[in-house]
């Protein structure tokens, strides 16, 4: 099937094709840096990558080679790793007095806790082709650093190497994902910072020249040694290239990333390597939380541990960001995740439910392909979901035949390929305790019966029945059953 994607280069909805032609495609996440437990906006941008890298591989039936990086060196992994930063850095070991090895220890610590984040909402780290850390890539980044000077585009002052951007721009368009202005452009101004805003458009960092007592690598140039690390965009451009090689078929972030970001990146990737970065950019909306930018200045500021803790399935927080358009703001509220938990429910109920056999009907039915189309679709997961829905919804498990019901489990298999919420099988039997006033009733009716007192007999079945359990007769005497609510 087809899969059409918006891309934010065109600013529409493309019909999706390889970059090869055949049917490998490159998939480039800009993944998490790893400072501090990720936030729920966070994972919505890793979700909506997991669901991309799925659908091309599930209806678009690609060989998905999906590379999410992990950014263990910029201005925030920095300053929370420096000895004396946080009271808690010694627990992790953090107290050599090589900021090197310091850093390593405190991204690694944070990268772990990322992984085992992302897989408790169902991310298919499996179907990673490499996690990089950035700081295993400084070669290909100098590199790429003496490319772009010796092409013309970069200039070191002071230890520091800087994009010249209004070179750049006398010669390739600046601002494809990002409509930049450019009469913002301050020439002769120089910026340090690894984020910066859209009224600061000037010659950005490459390389920083060492501080004190933080972590630096050697970099030979021209004889010389300028000693520093990479500024943040710089990572990805080298890492996109050396691991999958450019032009990516894709490349996905959240919006907040198209500037400076990507902007950065095609620039450096086209400036160093003649090279285009990819073929199509896409980009998931933010999130907001009851209504608002999440933030900590408004107590809305949640890391998806906060939400756990208190008592909620992350398998629902992935439910609810696939419930909307990766390109719509989502608003999470709890009680929109308590909505999503019995939605959610509804489907695993109807799943269960053709695993039942004991009665079976004449009729068939079939979803899947409605779901696949929707999803094709710029990834349209509501309208798939509400597809999903209204099939349920129309349809009686026990009116289908077995061969339906076998058919449409195998559906509803590759359907939970892609949304990863549910489980594909019969209903785990439940172990009920039946209470002990029950069995009393239980006992008294027996020995009611054997007394051939038929109206007390009755009369404590009802009373059983009451209580919400079903009492059979067996040759043995009796069985009891908690009723389904
Ligand atoms: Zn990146």
């Amino acid at each position: 099937m087809t899969i059409r994607l918006f891309n934010t280069l065109s600013k529409t909805i493309e019909d999706f094709q390889s970059v090869s032609g055949g049917s490998t495609v490159k998939v480039y996440t800009c993944g998490p840096t790893v400072y501090n437990y990720i936030h729920i906006g966070n994972i919505r941008s890793f979700l909506f990558s997991d669901l991309l890298q799925r659908v091309l591989r599930i209806v678009g039936k690609y060989d998905v080679q999906w590379v999410m990086n992990i950014t263990d060196i910029d201005d925030k992994t920095i300053r929370d790793s420096a000895i004396g930063s946080k009271e808690w850095l010694n627990d992790m070991g953090i107290q050599s007095d090589n900021p090197n090895h310091n850093l390593r220890l405190f991204t690694e610590y944070f990268a772990q806790k990322f992984i085992e984040d992302i897989h408790s909402v169902g991310i298919q780290t499996a179907h990673f082709h490499t996690m990089p850390r950035a700081t295993d890539y400084i070669e290909p980044m100098q590199q790429l650093i003496r490319n772009i000077i010796d092409n013309g585009y970069g200039y070191v002052s002071e230890g520091n190497v800087y994009f010249a951007l209004g070179d750049w721009m006398a010669k390739e368009h600046y601002g494809k994902l990002f409509t930049v202005d450019t009469e913002h452009f301050k020439a002769g101004v120089r910026i340090d910072a690894d984020e910066y805003d859209r009224e600061s458009v000037s010659d950005f960092v490459l390389w920083k020249a060492r501080k004190n007592n933080e972590p630096y690598w050697d970099f030979p140039y021209n004889g010389y040694n300028l000693p520093g690390r990479p500024g943040w965009h710089i990572e990805c451009s080298a890492m996109g290239q050396d691991i999958l090689g450019l032009p990516l078929d894709i490349h996905t972030g959240g919006v907040d990333l198209r500037f400076p970001h990507h902007e950065d990146e095609i620039a450096q990737s086209k400036a160093g390597y003649g090279l285009d970065t990819a073929n199509y950019w896409c980009h998931n909306e933010f999130l907001e939380v009851e209504g608002k930018k999440m933030s900590k200045s408004l107590g809305n500021f949640y890391t998806l541990r906060d939400i756990t803790d208190k008592g909620y399935d992350p398998l629902d927080i992935r439910f609810l960001m696939l419930s909307g358009h990766y390109s719509s703001v989502i608003n999470f509220t709890f009680s929109g995740l308590d909505a999503v938990q019995k939605a959610r429910k509804r489907v695993q109920d109807f799943v269960y439910a053709l695993f039942d056999t004991r009665i079976n009907g004449d009729a068939s039915a079939t979803v899947f392909h409605d779901v696949a189309t929707a999803l094709a679709d710029n990834l349209h997961t509501p309208k798939a979901l509400e597809i999903l829905f209204s099939f349920i919804n129309n349809t009686n498990p026990a009116t289908l035949t077995a061969e339906s019901k076998l058919a449409l489990i195998e559906e509803f298999r590759t359907i939970n390929d892609i949304f990863g919420v549910w489980n594909i099988e019969a209903k785990p039997q439940e172990h009920i305790i039946i209470p002990d006033d029950i069995i009393a009733l239980a006992e008294r009716r027996l020995q009611a019966k054997k007394d051939k007192n038929f109206a007390e007999a009755d009369s404590l079945r009802a009373a059983i029945a009451e209580k919400g359990y079903t009492l059979k007769d067996t040759k043995e005497g009796y069985t009891l059953e908690l009723n389904e609510r």
